[in-house]
């Protein structure tokens, strides 16, 4: 659309033209996640720390600190995050793929009383930045990345360059916003060197030999039998909740083995395994 419909659309004065996306719009992430848990009729156990995974008489076990055992089956998916790795440490001792953490703050601000001098867009706007419409009385919008930050403090230079997005957004002014009260939130994103998820079946290295076909990920050897195995899902990076479904067609299918929701190649591009291959080739 061009820049004057996309502003009548959105409701901000925006910089330029826009991509519009009738199906697209905004959701709280732990709603949904609710949302999904409710759907899927699965017990779910929260507020439990996992300190180790090990494999044990044919299934998978989660352990608590004190070697307990929290829970044990035929197949494990590790879908923690950043910490991921570290159970896969736990577990086996080698992790095949790099996954790093990336900071982001995200800023909010009361409305009420200032929505004259407020921008609230009638659709999420999404950019340099983002701003969602106006929720529970507030303005969201952000946000930083800041690559290897384990700050979890909330930062006011942060706030500011929340600000400036904003502003770049909707034309208005950062001055005029910068003596508002403000409310943020920070979170770590899980980031992989090819900024693509790791969804599969974890790749078994030990196996991986000069015999394995070491063309396409598809053919590493993996942790699984007939009876189960360990799966992985993370490094979402900045879209996780975007490819969250997807990502789970994905994974039900590697593990049921249901026809897979993607091509070969894209299945391919997301594998764990494709971390496996060029060191294996390197090592040869
Ligand atoms: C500021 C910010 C803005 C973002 N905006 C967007 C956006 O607009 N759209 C989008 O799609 N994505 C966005 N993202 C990215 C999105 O939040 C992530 O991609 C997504 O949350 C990843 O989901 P996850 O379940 O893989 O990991 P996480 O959300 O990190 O969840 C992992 C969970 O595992 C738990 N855990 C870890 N280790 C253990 C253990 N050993 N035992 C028990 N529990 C454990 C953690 O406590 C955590 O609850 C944003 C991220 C940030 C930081």
């Amino acid at each position: 659309m061009d820049r004057a419909v996309a502003s009548t659309l959105s409701g901000l004065a925006l910089p330029s033209g826009a991509w519009f996306y009738p199906g697209g719009g905004w959701l709280a992430p732990r709603d949904y996640a609710r949302e999904l848990l409710a759907r899927s009729g699965s017990r779910f156990r929260g507020g439990t720390d996992v300190a180790t995974i090990e494999r044990h008489s044919g299934l998978w076990r989660v352990l608590d600190e004190q070697r307990q055992v929290i829970a044990e089956a035929p197949v494990l998916v590790l879908a923690n995050g950043l910490g991921a790795n570290g159970l896969l440490a736990s577990g086996r001792g080698e992790v095949p793929w790099p996954l790093t953490a990336v900071r982001g703050q995200i800023s909010s601000l009361a409305t009420d009383g200032h929505p004259a001098t407020l921008p609230c867009p009638r659709l999420p706007v999404a950019g340099g930045g983002y701003v969602l419409p106006q929720t529970g009385g507030r303005l969201l919008f952000g946000a930083t990345s800041q690559p290897d930050d384990i700050d979890p403090a909330l930062r006011d230079a942060d706030h500011r360059l929340n600000l400036q997005q904003l502003a770049g957004l909707s034309g208005g002014d950062v001055e005029a916003w910068s003596s508002l009260p403000w409310q943020g939130r920070v979170g770590w994103r899980a980031v992989t060197s090819d900024r693509l998820p790791l969804i599969g079946a974890v790749p078994d290295l030990e196996a991986l030999d000069r015999t394995s076909r070491a063309d396409q990920p598809r053919f590493v050897p993996r942790q699984r039998d007939a009876r189960g195995g360990l799966y992985v899902f993370t490094g979402l990076g900045s879209r996780g909740i975007t490819w969250a479904a997807l990502g789970g067609q994905l994974l039900a299918s590697w593990i049921s083995g249901a026809p897979c929701p993607l091509e070969a190649d894209l299945r391919d591009a997301l594998d764990p395994a494709r971390y496996a291959l060029p060191r294996w080739r390197s090592d040869s």
